[in-house]
């Protein structure tokens, strides 16, 4: 062809965004702002796309195939995407309409939904790992000193906040501290055979490519549940050598580098709330604001917005970084 379209175009406000919207039907921001996340995520359509059902399979309770329709439906199209089989699919399968959702329990359903009712294996195993922090934790018996090494997984990285301000940095180290579990938490020692006061800890094995960050701002107050509003600042890119040493991780994978591209915000109270989210376009290097139906352009200065929140606007809930190797970087960058 030898035609190369490299000048930008001119009208450059009136394009049409290149994240669509979705309508929000019984209740369904919380669904609405995972699917724009997930529809950021392209290596998860990238799999999806690789899975082919027999031809005359139509099921429509099945949430893998109804996810790889919707996300499809959610691309190059203007109008806000046809997302209603979806909802009624993960209806049939208890992420009920209607209801108020928590984000971070619905990952976790879609992720297991399509784990129990997608019959490749290899390509559920393909999908889960795009998610898959791998560790082993170090849990030591402070009676006898035996340590145990326990292999151990997360599909996110559930961070714990303390009431003031933090760091994404610190919130992270502070996962990784060692921490003394006694009394209902004790630990049953192998050797001591019986259950002992034990120090755990975890370091990591490897980390996936999309690294899924929960940060933890509802808490169980003596069963009523608070949500914390306090700042958590966050970077736009990192890697963990900034963060952790050799002790927690292997060389090469403190040296990954990761760049946000989706951010969930929670407004409100936890049982009033609204879910919305920022998705950085790699289609039109631009940050996107989606609020069920309503998308526009944003900026970087609007994303850190969400530090923080009051009952009225938003605070990040979840996070979501993408890998790029630190060869990669260099390659692209030469
Ligand atoms: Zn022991």
């Amino acid at each position: 062809m030898g035609m190369s379209w490299t000048r930008r175009p001119i009208y450059l406000d009136y394009r049409a965004p290149s994240v669509r919207g979705l309508l929000n039907c019984g209740l369904s921001c919380c669904i609405n702002a995972l699917l724009q996340s997930l529809s950021a995520t392209t290596e998860l359509l990238n799999l999806l796309n690789r899975w082919l059902p027999p031809d005359d399979f139509e099921d429509h309770h099945n949430v893998p195939l109804e996810l790889k329709r919707v996300l499809h439906a959610m691309r190059d199209q203007l109008q806000p995407a046809p997302h209603r089989d979806f909802l009624d699919c993960l209806h049939h399968n208890y992420v009920h309409r209607f209801t108020q959702h928590d984000a971070d329990e619905v990952f976790h359903s879609i992720l297991n939904l399509i784990k129990q009712q997608m019959l490749d294996h290899e390509l559920v195993a393909e999908i889960q790992n795009l998610f898959k922090i791998v560790m082993e934790g170090h849990i030591q018996c402070l009676e006898c000193a035996y340590v145990h090494r326990v292999p151990t997984f997360s599909l996110n990285l559930p961070l714990h906040l303390c009431e003031e301000k933090n760091t994404l940095e610190d919130c992270i180290r502070s996962f990784f501290k060692i921490q003394v579990l006694e009394d209902s938490d004790k630990f049953c020692c192998d050797r001591c055979e019986e259950k002992q006061t034990v120090a755990q800890g975890f370091k990591i094995v490897s980390l996936p490519s999309i690294l899924c960050i929960h940060l933890k701002r509802f808490r169980n107050d003596n069963g009523l549940i608070k949500k914390l509003y306090c700042q958590v600042t966050f970077p736009k890119s990192f890697s963990m050598t900034e963060i952790l040493t050799e002790q927690y991780a292997p060389e090469q994978t403190l040296k990954d580098k990761y760049t946000l591209y989706a951010v969930i915000v929670h407004s409100g109270s936890p049982m009033f709330g609204h879910y919305t989210a920022y998705i950085f376009s790699t289609k039109d290097c631009t940050w996107y604001y989606t609020d069920d139906s309503h998308v526009h352009r944003a900026s970087w200065t609007d994303v850190q917005q969400t530090y923080d929140g009051s009952f009225r606007t938003g605070s990040a809930y979840m996070l979501l970084y993408r890998r790029s190797s630190s060869e990669a970087l260099q390659e692209s960058s030469e």
